[in-house]
C-alpha cells in the first residue's frame, strides 16, 4: 500500500497577498457641462444641415419614384436622376476612394475636423446629451441626481431620457433602413404593424446600433472602436490644426481673484477653474498636451474663452493651433503653413480621381446591350443552302422610361446576314429584357467559317453596338 501523500497546510503555499490585475479600465462616467461659444455655434450651423438632410433625403420623390434608393434586391442604386446598375458599381468604388483622399486632405489641413464636426457618432452624441441635458438637468443636477436614492422622481427622469433617446434612436434606425427600402412602404407598415421580418430586423439592429453607441458607449466608441482615431496621427504634420493649450501663458496655473494681477503672483493665465475638462466629452484633460482621445470639438476652447473674458484676459489660451505655431517663441503671431508637400500630394490624388469620376460618370450609357451566341443551335445549317445562327440579345433600359429600338445587324466581312423576325424590340423601364433572335445568310455569302459581326440598336439616331460572332455551317 502506498503512502498517502503529505498535505501542507494552506497557508504555507498559498502566497500571503494575492494581488487582482484588472485587465480592463474601469469607466468614469463623463458629466459635460453645457457651454456656448463661436464654435458651438459653427457644430450647429455644420450639424443641422447634415442631420436635416439625413432625415429628409429618402423621403424625396424623384420621377415617381424615391429620389436616393440603394435597391439591394434588384441591385440597383439610385441617385437622384442617376441609376447606378451593377455594372456601374466601379463608380461607388471612386466614390468610395474619393471620400478617402477628400477626409486625408481634410486631415492634414485642418486635423480631426470631421470628428469634432460631422462625425455621426459624435452629432448623434450631441442630441443624446441635449436630451440629456433637457430630462435631468445640469451637470451638478445629473450628478445629484445620480447619486440619489432611486424615488419616483428618479425613474420618471430615468425613463422619460431612455424613452426619448429610444424615439430618436428608432427614426435613425427607421431612417437608415429607408435608405434600402421604399421608405413609404416602411412607414405604412410601420403605422399599421406589418412590416416584414428582414426590415424589422434592421430597424431593431440600427435603433439598437444608434442607442447604445450614442446613449452609452459615447467617448468609448472614439477611444476604442474607431479605426480612424487610430491612423489619423499618420495624416498629422507640425502644420495641422490641433486643438491645444498654450502651457507657455498658462503656466504655472493656480487660482486669484479677477482683481489679483497674476504677475505680480507669479501666476500663468490659466486659473485652474477646470471647466475645459468639465465641457470636455472625451473627459480628457488638453493641459495635459495633444491626447489621441482629442476629437478636436473644441468645447474647451469656447469654455476658456468664456473664462478669459471674465477674467478680461486675452482669448485663445486654449485655441486651434498647430505644434509649429506652439513651438515657435511667439505662438499668437505664427499662422498655420496650408501649402505643404504632403497637401499637394493628396489634393493632386483627389483632382485626378475626380477626373477619372468624372469620365467615368459621363460615359455612362443609358442602355446596356449583351449578346450571347446560342451554343446548342450553333450554325444550323438548312437544306435550302442557308446558313442560320441564334443569338440571346439582352437590353438593358437604365432609364425610368419605356424605350423601343431596332435590332439591325453589320458585317465588315461583307457577308449578306439578315435577322429573321421582328426587328423593334421593346424594353419597359429600368428592366431588364432578353430576345432571341435568329440570323441568316446564304451560305455562299459567308466568306469565312467565323465572321465578326456587329449588332447595332437604334433609338432616335443613337445607337448602341455589340459584336459578336457568325459561324459558318460545316457539312
Ligand atoms: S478653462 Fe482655461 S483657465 Fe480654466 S482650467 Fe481650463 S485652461 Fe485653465
Ligand atoms: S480636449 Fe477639447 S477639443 Fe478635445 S475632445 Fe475635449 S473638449 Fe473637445
Amino acid at each position: 500500500m502506498k503512502d498517502s501523500p503529505e498535505k501542507i497546510p494552506v497557508e504555507e503555499w498559498a502566497p500571503a497577498e494575492v494581488a487582482e490585475l484588472d485587465l480592463y479600465e474601469k469607466r468614469e462616467k463623463i458629466y459635460t457641462r453645457k457651454i456656448e461659444g463661436f464654435y458651438q455655434k459653427l457644430r450647429q450651423y455644420s450639424g443641422w444641415p447634415l442631420l436635416l438632410g439625413y432625415f429628409c433625403i429618402p423621403w424625396l420623390q424623384w420621377d415617381d419614384r424615391q429620389a436616393v434608393l440603394f435597391d439591394l434586391v434588384n441591385r440597383k442604386f439610385y441617385i437622384f436622376g442617376l441609376t447606378i446598375w451593377p455594372q456601374d458599381v466601379s463608380l461607388l468604388g471612386l466614390i468610395l476612394i474619393l471620400a478617402a483622399f477628400g477626409l486625408f486632405l481634410v486631415t492634414s489641413l485642418f486635423g480631426r475636423v470631421w470628428c469634432g464636426y460631422t462625425c455621426p457618432q459624435t452629432v448623434w452624441t450631441a442630441i443624446f446629451m441635449w436630451v440629456e441635458q433637457k430630462v435631468e438637468g445640469t451637470r451638478n443636477q445629473r450628478i445629484k441626481l445620480d447619486k440619489a436614492p432611486w424615488s419616483v422622481n428618479k425613474f420618471a427622469r430615468k425613463f422619460s431620457k431612455h424613452a426619448a433617446w429610444l424615439l430618436v434612436a428608432f427614426g435613425t434606425g427607421f431612417t437608415f433602413v429607408g435608405y434600402f427600402t421604399p421608405v413609404y412602404d416602411l412607414g405604412w407598415q410601420v403605422y399599421s404593424f406589418s412590416m416584414p421580418l428582414t426590415p424589422l430586423s434592421w430597424v431593431v439592429f440600427f435603433t439598437l446600433a444608434t442607442y447604445i453607441n450614442a446613449g452609452w458607449m459615447r467617448e468609448q466608441v472614439c477611444k476604442y472602436m474607431c479605426p480612424y482615431a487610430r491612423f489619423q496621427s499618420v495624416m498629422f504634420d507640425a502644420d495641422t490644426l490641433i486643438v491645444s493649450y498654450n502651457a507657455k501663458r498658462g503656466e504655472p496655473r493656480g487660482s486669484r481673484k479677477r482683481a489679483d494681477d497674476h504677475a505680480e503672483l507669479d501666476l500663468g493665465d490659466c486659473i485652474d477653474c477646470k471647466m475645459c475638462v468639465q465641457v470636455c466629452p472625451t473627459g480628457i484633460d488638453i493641459r495635459n498636451g495633444l491626447q489621441y482621445e482629442c476629437i478636436a470639438c473644441a468645447l474647451c476652447v469656447d469654455a476658456c474663452d468664456s473664462i478669459m473674458e471674465k477674467m478680461n484676459y486675452p482669448k485663445g489660451l486654449i485655441s486651434y493651433t498647430s505644434e509649429r505655431a506652439l513651438a515657435s517663441s511667439d505662438s499668437n503671431q505664427e499662422t498655420a503653413h496650408f501649402l505643404r508637400p504632403k497637401v499637394f500630394v493628396y489634393a493632386g490624388v483627389l483632382c485626378v480621381m475626380l477626373a477619372v469620376f468624372a469620365y467615368r460618370f459621363t460615359s455612362i450609357e443609358s442602355v446596356e446591350l449583351g449578346v450571347i451566341r446560342d451554343r446548342q443551335a450553333v450554325n444550323t445549317a438548312t437544306t435550302s443552302g442557308v446558313v442560320e445562327n441564334r443569338y440571346l440579345i439582352k437590353v438593358a433600359n437604365k432609364q425610368e422610361i419605356a424605350r423601343e429600338f431596332e435590332l439591325a445587324i453589320e458585317s465588315t466581312s461583307g457577308a449578306a446576314l439578315k435577322i429573321v423576325g421582328a426587328a423593334q424590340l421593346a424594353v419597359l423601364p429600368g428592366e431588364v429584357t432578353s430576345f432571341r433572335v435568329r440570323v441568316q445568310a446564304a451560305e455562299e455569302d459567308v466568306p469565312s467559317l467565323v465572321v465578326p459581326i456587329e449588332f447595332v440598336l437604334t433609338e432616335k439616331g443613337e445607337q448602341y453596338r455589340h459584336e459578336a460572332r457568325f459561324v459558318k455551317a460545316q457539312r
